[in-house]
């Protein structure tokens, strides 16, 4: 039988050993570092925004649990060409799923492949390890130098 569950953890294993986007970025134009104490998860996130802001490049750097990898790794996946008005929709519709009723059907309407991490709804400690490179992106994008979860 088709187990979406699985499919989902297929997903994460797949960002987490090998991650996309995972370089620095000599020529970003936006950079921000990001912290989650709770769980020990860092990242340096990269941008580059053209001159209408619209996210040409992004990537990041980093060491942290499979959650907070593979978190990231998707994010960058999913911001290529968006405008940084659109990442934020985004990261708003992210932290609605994460942060839902577990028992209750999640909506991934508009989350694509972010839709894996779904699961984190049942573990409250690992929500901010799914955010992090989110809120870290906001850093990045408002011209802050760091996030933290905390
Ligand atoms: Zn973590």
């Amino acid at each position: 039988m088709f187990d979406l569950k699985d499919l989902y953890m297929q997903v994460i294993v797949d960002h987490n050993k090998s991650p996309r986007n995972f370089h620095a970025m000599p020529d970003a134009t936006n950079k921000a570092e990001g912290f989650n104490p709770l769980c020990g998860d860092k990242l340096t996130l990269y941008i580059k925004l053209d001159d209408k802001k619209m996210i040409q490049d992004v990537s990041f750097e980093g060491s942290g649990c499979a959650i907070s990898t593979a978190s990231a790794s998707l994010m960058t996946e999913q911001l290529k060409g968006k405008t940084m008005a659109e990442a934020e929709l985004i990261f708003s519709r992210f932290h609605d799923m994460v942060t839902s009723d577990p028992t209750a059907p999640a909506n991934t309407e508009g989350l694509d492949k972010l839709a894996a991490l779904g699961g984190v709804r049942e573990f409250p400690s690992r929500i901010k390890c799914a955010t992090l490179c989110w809120h870290t992106l906001n850093a990045a994008l408002a011209g802050d130098k760091s996030a933290t979860t905390e």
